[in-house]
């Protein structure tokens, strides 16, 4: 039994999310059966999964004393703009480093969307140079430790939250998640066979697959890496499940063949490929849900790939979590613009 009333909480988000089938898109498909898990729903502003795990980081954060949030991201990051959102919940002040990374300019990109909410939740922006950036989680990373030093030279009480809100504590998010899932899933008669979701930072994962794990089942994870996430994903995953796993009590449930994470299709992060614009096309044309170019788009392009490969069987039960990013949509309307040519608007149909 895997209790996370120990850990210092705060609600921000509307659970259990909504676990449905999607019906049209799996008969489209052929089959497997196709469930997607709502967790664009988590409702703060605009939903998104690290609202999940700020329930976690923000509540150390209050019990530290803090009265100043400091994060970090690309310009249309979805986890700065729930952080935003969640310190003015909390009436903190919040502080995001955000880079452009890919230099992208159009003016939705710098402006709308993400950056347009950050504003709204009262964030104070700083933009990141990138210049001494290796690797990309790593150096904003480093710029959120450096922020926050510079903050507390000033007195202020800062309280440094990682890219994506993911380490050890943040994951316990998506253990909460996956006691969620499988709960619900027993609810609705039958077993999840498969995870597939978009991974980034590894927290959504490695919480999944700790919890799953600690929870007696051994439900298959794969992580769709890809964007900024590491190179050596699949090792960062790993160690945080284990690390959130010992945290919550089950020490050495997480085995290295648990984790799973994989880029079938390189690109480089936020760029619309033409698989990714027909996913969020087909999702949105067959089942009226949302998807976005940088995360879920790409994650959904991956599924539709593997069940194209044969890798599910005609009638297992494949869980999509839907991630979130919703919000980000309106930082790439030009990214779409191609797709407003004659003879492109058309979903595919195999
Ligand atoms: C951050 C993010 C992810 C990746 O989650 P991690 O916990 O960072 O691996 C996936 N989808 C969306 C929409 C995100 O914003």
């Amino acid at each position: 039994m895997i209790d996370l009333s120990s850990f210092a909480r705060v609600r921000l988000i509307h659970a259990p999310t909504p676990l449905e089938p999607m019906e049209r898109l799996s008969s489209l498909l052929g089959g497997p059966r196709i469930w997607i898990k709502r967790d664009d729903c988590t409702g703060l502003s605009t939903g998104g999964n690290k609202a999940r795990k700020l329930e976690f980081l923000l509540a150390d954060a209050v019990k530290e004393g803090a009265d100043t949030i400091v994060t970090a991201g690309a310009t249309q990051s979805n986890h700065a703009r729930q952080t935003a959102a969640a310190a003015a919940r909390l009436g903190l002040e919040c502080h995001l480093l955000l880079w452009n990374m890919n230099r992208f300019m159009d003016r939705a990109y710098v402006e709308n969307g993400n950056v347009l909410l950050n504003r709204l939740h009262g964030a104070r922006i700083h933009e990141l140079s990138g210049v001494g950036a290796t690797t990309e989680i790593a150096y904003l990373n480093a710029e959120v430790d450096r922020l926050t030093k510079r903050l507390r030279a000033t007195g202020r009480r800062p309280y440094p939250i990682p890219v994506g809100a993911s380490n050890a504590l943040g994951a316990l998010g998506y253990v909460e998640c996956a006691l969620e899932l499988l709960s619900q899933a027993k609810q609705l008669g039958f077993s999840i066979d498969a995870i597939v979701h978009k991974s980034g930072s590894a927290g959504t994962q490695a919480g999944l697959v700790a919890g799953l794990r600690a929870a007696g089942a051994g439900t298959l994870v794969t992580g769709i890496g890809g964007g900024k996430a590491p190179a050596n994903l699949q090792d960062v995953v790993l160690r945080m499940a284990e690390q959130a796993a010992a945290s919550i009590g089950a020490p050495g449930v997480v085995q290295p063949g648990d984790v799973t994470a994989i880029d079938p299709d390189p690109a480089g992060y936020g760029l619309l490929t033409p698989p990714v614009a027909e996913a969020i096309q087909l999702v949105a044309r067959t089942e009226g849900v949302l998807l976005d170019p940088v995360y879920t788009g790409r994650a959904m392009a991956a599924l539709i790939e593997l069940i194209r490969a044969g890798r599910f069987a005609r009638h297992a039960n494949v869980v999509f979590i839907h991630t979130g990013g919703t919000a980000s949509l309106f930082g790439y309307a030009e990214a779409f613009e191609p797709l407003r040519a004659p003879g492109t608007a058309a979903a595919p149909t195999d």
